[in-house]
């Protein structure tokens, strides 16, 4: 990823998105094809293209990717009525984006996980 990936763009202010959180260590926008009334990408700002890729190093920032994760489904109100925390990994998963990212998805029932 010597170019950087697109969320590097919007991490660098590179490419445009709503930014919902930030702090040192991870940011959280608004993706551009929803795929429920609530759906938002919690990303690391260090590029790392998959879980495959992480080390013990990461440990903290991974941790930090779920406590943002329940702040934000807190904060949409979606917190008690249930939402759905999903991370793509490779081809079979479908992952179109190689910047390690969480989908926080929630304000509607969802569907069965699909195996
Ligand atoms: P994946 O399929 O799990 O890798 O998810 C990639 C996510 O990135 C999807 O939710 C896309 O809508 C989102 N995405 C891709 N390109 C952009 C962009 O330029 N801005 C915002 N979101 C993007």
């Amino acid at each position: 990823m010597a170019e950087g990936s697109i969320f590097t763009k919007i991490i660098k202010r590179e490419a445009p998105a709503t930014i919902v959180y930030e702090d040192d260590d991870v940011i959280a926008f608004v993706p551009n094809r929803l795929q429920a009334p609530v759906h938002l990408l919690i990303v690391p700002k260090k590029e790392i293209p998959t879980i495959n890729d992480v080390t013990e190093e990461d440990a903290a920032m991974l941790g930090k990717l779920f406590l943002v994760a329940k702040k934000l489904a807190k904060e949409k109100g979606i917190a008690e009525t249930g939402y759905r925390l999903t991370m793509n990994m490779n081809e079979d998963a479908g992952q179109s984006v190689f910047h390690l990212h969480m989908h926080l998805l929630g304000g509607r029932k969802l569907g069965p996980m699909v195996t």
